[in-house]
């Protein structure tokens, strides 16, 4: 009996498919559950909702709360602010969107039990910075998990979904998703009417600064495997800005976060000779990238262009002047606490290295980059905006949803949109569930067919790892490289490498060309014909497997939009060096792909950027 004869498959009906329970998931199962009663809503999570995705450590700020009620900002300031740290280019009508709801969100996380931090003085909540307030997060991830369960009809936890299924009357209408059990190894097909994604972004697709034992210790969560952009661009969904990869700078080798530090603490940056460097390099940027170097607050890749500048003229270690903030027991507790709430890796690592920030300034870096849509970038799938404010090039269809019919999108999924963060994620999942049951309701009867000889395809596909290293695993007779198959491990370092070194990654600066990014991509077209040939020796490695295919096809997307763009609009993120300078007569504009998955071909194309806030 052959092994897929073998594997059971579970069928699972549902109205709304919620691909991924992080944040957006969270969002979107919640109110596809309020608003649509008598729907059945099935949210599928690779890991265990409870403590899964970018949050599931624990956060100590909420980044994105606009504190309408105290008049302490209002949508459009966010819009602004977004627009310029992105340097010009945001979906205006889609971030407007999500912070004209994001308060109710927050009021919502607090009824449900998370603490908010009061300002004793004012009852307000206790403000880090313009946008952000402070929290005890350590549960954020449960307290949303709960709403999220029991709004659901079903949560499966422990699937991985590797493909989405499509209408076989319509190639365009997505019609369910396929995955396995990365524990029992069942497979199972969704069908569903609607399906949200809402699977995070991707760390790991360039190669990391901490490497072998080391690896997992990156900024971006591990676990953050691009099928956000891989599950969509598979069934020919459009992209937009996948060139926007975002670079942080962190703590360094523990990648805690600055933004309390910076906000909060008012510690503030110096070179390895204490002196002041960002005003260094002001005339240079000027140059580069003209009036956006004048903007308040600097943009996040322009404050990243003086450190790596620093750096590069012999001004290193950039160092983060802990010791005057620290020497107040009380901003000192702030500072631990920070960490011991989301990031404790960055405690345990001064700890190991005999760093006290009260006595010591520790060093800086900028992380290796990661792609994603909700933070300081805005990577994603080109979806449809809302009714009332989006222009007309920007809306297609109900809210969210992509390219493709019932297809919708949240949080990291969806790009044009920077800046929303956790509370601006889940927020986005609640605007795309509801869309998606306006969608199911106004579908009435009409629902999608899937074709038995599709998934029935894809379990064959889907389970072949297994069976190419049950094959080939006695030609080696010990070590691990065998003439059969690749291991997912060896095809994520092959991944990284022609990333890094030819798509603008650590070890050349950031720095890329076309001939780089030429060569990068005839090097991962060899990788892709080689994925072929991937061996899992168990469950847990099928899931690797299946992670690797997804960020291959979510890097190649970044190098075709990276060479698209033939401007350095982000200096700090990545250069362009065939084209150093920042160029508004031409790329003022987003850049779209989409994928031919027959053809393995991709088609570019430009879109406007429309302005709907002044
Ligand atoms: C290091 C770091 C620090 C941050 N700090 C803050 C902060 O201080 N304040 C703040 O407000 N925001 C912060 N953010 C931002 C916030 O975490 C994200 O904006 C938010 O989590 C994005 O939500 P999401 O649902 O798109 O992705 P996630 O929350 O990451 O959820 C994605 C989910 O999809 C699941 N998944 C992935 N692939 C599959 C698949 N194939 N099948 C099934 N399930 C899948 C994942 O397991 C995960 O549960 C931070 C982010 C990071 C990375």
């Amino acid at each position: 009996m052959s092994l897929f004869a073998r594997r059971k498959t579970v069928f699972v009906d549902a109205d709304i498919l919620i691909v991924g329970g992080g944040m957006a998931g969270c969002g979107a199962t919640y109110e596809s559950g309020y608003w649509g009663r008598d729907l059945k809503v099935v949210c599928v999570e690779k890991a265990n909702i409870e403590r899964s995705g970018a949050v599931a450590q624990g956060l100590y700020a909420i980044n994105c709360y606009m504190g309408m009620q105290w008049n302490e900002n209002q949508p459009e300031d966010h819009v602004r602010y977004a627009r310029n740290d992105l340097m010009g280019l945001v979906r205006e009508d889609l971030g407007f969107d999500i912070a004209r709801h994001v308060d109710s969100t927050v009021h919502k996380f607090e009824e449900w039990g998370l603490p908010i931090m009061k300002d004793p003085e004012t009852g307000r909540y206790l403000r880090e910075g313009k946008w952000q307030i402070m929290i005890h997060g350590e549960s954020y991830k449960p307290i949303v998990a709960e709403a999220a369960r029991k709004a659901a009809t079903e949560v499966y936890n422990r699937i991985m979904v590797t493909h989405l299924l499509m209408d076989t009357a319509n190639p365009n209408r997505v019609a369910g998703a396929v995955g396995f059990n990365v524990r029992s190894g069942d497979f199972y097909v969704f069908r569903a009417k609607a399906v949200i994604v809402s699977a995070g972004g991707a760390s790991h697709i360039f190669k990391p600064r901490a490497v072998g034992e080391g690896m997992g210790r990156t900024w971006y969560a591990p676990w953050s495997s691009a099928s956000a952009y891989a599950l969509p661009l598979l069934v020919g969904a459009k992209m937009t800005q996948m060139e926007n990869r975002v670079v942080l700078t962190r703590f360094k080798d523990g990648y805690g976060p600055v933004g309390a530090y910076f906000l909060h603490l008012k510690t503030y940056t110096e070179n390895a000779y204490g002196e002041e460097y960002e005003s260094k390099w002001y005339d240079h940027t000027k140059e580069l990238v003209g009036d956006y170097i004048d903007r308040h607050p600097v943009p996040t890749c322009l404050r990243n262009h003086a450190f790596l500048e620093e750096v590069k003229a012999g001004g290193g270690p950039i160092r983060m002047v802990t010791k005057e903030a620290f020497a107040d027991p009380h901003l000192e507790q702030v500072g631990w606490e920070n960490f011991l709430g989301m990031t404790i890796g960055q405690a345990v690592v001064w700890a190991s290295q005999n760093i006290d920030p009260k006595h010591t300034n520790p060093e800086l870096t900028t992380s290796e980059p990661y792609v994603m849509g909700s933070h300081a970038t805005c990577s994603g799938a080109w979806a449809s905006g809302p009714e009332d404010c989006a222009p007309a090039d920007y809306q297609w269809g109900y809210n969210r949803m992509m390219t493709v019919e019932g297809l919708f999108g949240a949080g990291d999924t969806i790009g044009g949109t920077a800046h929303k963060f956790s509370s601006g994620s889940f927020t986005e999942g609640r605007i795309a569930g509801k869309a998606a049951v306006n969608y199911v309701n106004d579908m009435k009867g009409d629902r999608p067919q899937v074709s038995e000889a599709e998934y029935e395809d894809l379990k064959r596909l889907v389970f072949q790892p297994l069976e190419t290293y049950r094959v080939g695993r006695n030609e080696i007779v010990a070590g691990t490289v065998s003439p059969s198959y690749i291991l997912p491990i060896h095809g994520l370092q092959r991944l990284e490498k022609i990333m890094d070194e030819y798509v603008g990654g650590i070890s050349s600066n950031y720095i890329t060309n076309e001939p780089m990014l030429t060569r990068g991509l005839e090097l991962l077209g060899m990788l892709k014909e080689d994925l072929g040939s991937l061996g899992a020796e168990d469950l847990h490695q099928l899931q690797r497997a299946w992670e690797l295919h997804h960020r291959v096809l979510a890097s190649e997307s970044v190098t075709h939009h990276t060479m698209f763009r033939t401007e350095t609009r982000w200096p700090g993120y990545y250069y362009r060096a065939d084209h150093p300078k920042l160029d508004d007569a031409d790329w003022h504009c987003f850049t779209l792909s989409r994928y031919d998955r027959d053809s393995g071909e991709w088609a570019m194309e430009k879109a406007p950027v429309h302005h709907i806030v002044d």
